[in-house]
């Protein structure tokens, strides 16, 4: 009876496990890559510049970009980088810089992730460029299910597709030199830091109200004015010693960086006053309570889409960064 009650514990244990994997690898479950912040620094539209030379070697940008796809949906596959140059075609493949994604257009769910992606890369991002994750990435043509879209005539948007392969199982890509060797801004300028304030004796308005309220939930005690006078770079330098910086009174990257924590609904207090005022910079309407409620989420969560990042209602340090950058 005992070996009994165990086996039953394991199967119910089992299927349990089997229902988490399961409910994992739901494709209504997939979502977008998450987009890197990004300035407005933006890639012009790759030219047509077809292969011309024979170098069957995978480029790193064309690597990147399937680990990309294939991170992102898992239950896809690879149908190959790199084709001989006894190819009699003329095709990126033999220059390492061209991926076919095994997709098969027959299949809803299959056909469902493509388009997801496919939309993700041709979207208009917070600073209003379009094609924009395409345009980073390099992406010259993507052809797939009978259509192509081409960067060099990206005003027709997707075009009926009269090569004779339809690509029916999988999306052809097809990458910029630039691209396929990873000089794009997509490589070359993702998560890079977007400029700090420099906050400092003489400064006044948002950043410093922001600070004097961060400066408090550190345990300092200034008035909430946005003016930057003595105490408050008495305060700086108080809390830049005791942080193990060099105690110069100047608030830039560094000083912004431990200042920040990150607050979420439940939380009260200075930082999220300091959240509430960066907040309604931007165009929110929130009283300034110290009180991370609903609205304030809601804000957050607003703030986030605008900015391409997953709405999720946190203030964590990309938030931060972006809100500080952007008062
Ligand atoms: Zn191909």
């Amino acid at each position: 009876m005992r070996l009994a009650a165990t086996l039953r514990r394991c199967a119910v244990t089992a299927v349990a496990a089997t229902a988490a994997v399961l409910v994992a690898a739901s494709p209504a479950a997939a979502v977008p890559p998450v987009t890197p912040v990004f300035g407005t620094t933006i890639d012009a539209y790759a030219a047509y510049d077809p292969q011309n030379t024979c170098d069957p070697v995978a480029k790193p940008g064309v690597l990147g970009f399937r680990e990309l796809a294939l991170r992102t949906y898992p239950t896809t596959g690879d149908s190959g980088i790199v084709r001989s140059c006894a190819d009699g075609e003329v095709t990126e493949h033999k220059e390492g810089r061209a991926w076919d994604w095994t997709i098969n257009a027959a299949s809803g769910a299959d056909h469902a992730r493509a388009d997801e992606f496919l939309a993700w890369l041709l979207a208009t991002d917070a600073h209003g460029n379009r094609h924009a994750n395409a345009r980073r990435l390099g992406v010259m043509y993507i052809i797939f299910d009978g259509r192509i879209w081409g960067s060099y005539q990206a005003a027709d948007g997707w075009r009926t597709y009269t090569g004779s392969n339809p690509h029916t199982d999988h999306v052809h890509f097809s990458f910029s030199r630039a691209g396929a060797s990873k000089q794009t801004t997509w490589w070359t300028q993702a998560d890079q830091p977007a400029p700090w304030p420099r906050t400092e004796r003489g400064s006044t308005g948002t950043d410093v109200r922001v600070l004097q309220h961060l400066l408090n939930a550190a345990g300092q005690s200034v008035t909430v004015d946005g003016e930057f006078g003595p105490a408050t770079e008495t305060a700086v330098r108080a809390f830049q010693s005791a942080r193990g910086a060099t105690p110069d009174g100047i608030v830039g990257m560094v000083t912004w960086s431990k200042l920040l924590r990150q607050v979420q609904r439940g939380d009260q207090g200075s930082a999220v006053r300091a959240a509430q005022v960066a907040l309604n910079a931007t165009g929110a309407n929130l009283t300034v309570d110290g009180v991370f409620g609903a609205a304030t989420q809601a804000a957050v969560a607003s703030f986030q889409s605008t900015h391409d990042r997953p709405a999720n209602g946190v203030v964590d340090p990309t938030v931060w960064q972006l809100l500080i950058a952007g008062t």
